[in-house]
């Protein structure tokens, strides 16, 4: 048989496979397994935005939509944008996909050639290198801080005649930083000088504890006019299931996105989109007490995570995850992220995310986005673990 596609067979496995099967393995088994890896909100939509579905199901909206998504959609994303992001986009401008990761994909689709350089800041989520493989760019990995903090000197380094985009994600994933905004005008003009495309991905602009967030777009006229703003309803309006995100940017990047999406998806969900209408017009109080919920979790994890020997945890300023260091407990058996998570799994019965799919091996993911009972009882749980390496 002939081989399979190249750029799909180096798509690396999900780092956190093998620890969730572990995991469900345990649970079958009648193990009281605690997760702190999900990377959603563990609360539910309102009652308004479930019955919005429920009446778009009654009445029928079960066609297709415009590929682009419904024209009243992308103009509540509009006015969103305005309001919250004080940002000008046209509905031309903007185009609904199926949830965040999709609309990056048409991103990459519609912004790379091959070989085309990305710059991307680690740790990263783990999407976004095997999304730029994927379309045959590559990446170029620039090293954040202490705390995880992105400076513009260290992007100037990995700038080249190749690089077509970087990606900022801030609030990050899986780190929680916030970038400084000194930091971001100067990768601004670093766009501006070196003309290369913004990718920000927003989608924990909601998620941010200390201070303001700002859109990159809203920086300058020069921003808004080479980023892509992607952002999705998935974490704010807890629908990740629903897959609903977008982009907003210039006409002639989000018409090719729109084509792009023709051909692959089509619309997404004609009812899910009609629910998110009502999410974005209707009261905004549970995003507020979600967020203020999570700013509980997390000053708790930090505090008490740090108490625990090994850890060393730099306090996120958003999203909802801790990103402690913890490469001080690589000894004997366990050498690096997963060993230890799988360590902690067997003998906490505790589920984390070792940091190496992230790139940073140093590093396990702990989301907080768990009842304040379940982060109590895994901390002091991990704790005890720990004493025994
Ligand atoms: N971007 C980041 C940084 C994420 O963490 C996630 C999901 O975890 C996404 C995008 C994908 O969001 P969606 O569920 O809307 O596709």
């Amino acid at each position: 048989m002939k081989p399979l596609s190249k750029k799909a067979t180096a798509i690396a496995p999900s780092s956190t496979l093998a620890i969730n099967a572990l995991a469900n393995q345990l649970i079958k088994e009648g193990k009281n397994i605690l997760k702190f890896g999900t990377g959603e909100p563990d609360f539910n939509p309102t009652d308004a935005v479930k019955e919005a579905a429920i009446k778009a199901v009654k009445e029928n909206n079960s066609r297709y939509t415009a590929a682009s998504g419904l024209p009243e959609l992308k103009q509540a994303f509009s006015d969103k944008l305005k309001e919250e992001n004080n940002l000008d986009y046209s509905t031309k401008q903007i185009i609904v996909s199926n949830g965040a990761k999709h609309s990056l994909m048409n991103v990459m689709q519609a912004l790379l050639n091959e070989d085309d350089e990305v710059i991307v800041p680690r740790p990263a989520w783990v999407t976004f290198k095997e999304q730029v493989q994927l379309v045959g760019g590559v990446v170029k990995w620039v090293d954040t801080d202490e705390n995880f903090k992105l400076h513009a000197d260290e992007v100037e380094k990995a700038v080249s005649e190749k690089t077509k985009a970087i990606i900022i994600n801030s609030p990050c994933n899986p780190t929680g930083a916030v970038f400084e905004e000194n930091e971001i005008k100067k990768i601004i003009d670093l766009a501006v000088e070196n003309d290369f495309y913004i990718v920000s991905d927003e989608c924990y602009e909601h998620f941010v504890y200390n201070g303001k967030f700002k859109s990159i777009a809203a920086f300058s006229k020069e921003a808004y006019e080479r980023t892509l703003t992607v952002n999705a309803a998935s974490k704010t309006y807890a629908i990740t299931g629903w897959r609903i995100g977008f982009t907003a940017g210039p006409e002639n990047i989000i018409k090719t996105m729109a084509n792009i999406q023709s051909h692959i998806t089509s619309n997404p969900c004609n009812i899910a989109q009609m629910a998110v209408v009502e999410a974005l017009r209707g009261n905004q109080d549970s995003v507020k007490k979600m967020v203020k919920e999570f700013n509980e979790r997390r000053e708790y994890t930090i505090k008490h995570l740090n108490e625990i020997k090994g850890f060393d945890c730099p306090t996120p300023e958003g999203a909802f995850y801790a990103f402690p260091r913890v490469n001080e407990l690589y000894k004997g058996d366990i050498k690096n992220s997963a060993d230890l998570c799988s360590f902690l799994l067997k003998e906490a019965e505790v589920a984390l995310v070792p940091g190496d799919g992230f790139e940073a091996d140093d590093c396990i993911r702990f989301s907080y986005a768990s009842s304040m009972d379940d982060i109590k009882e895994g901390i002091e749980r991990i704790k005890t673990a720990v004493e025994k390496i």
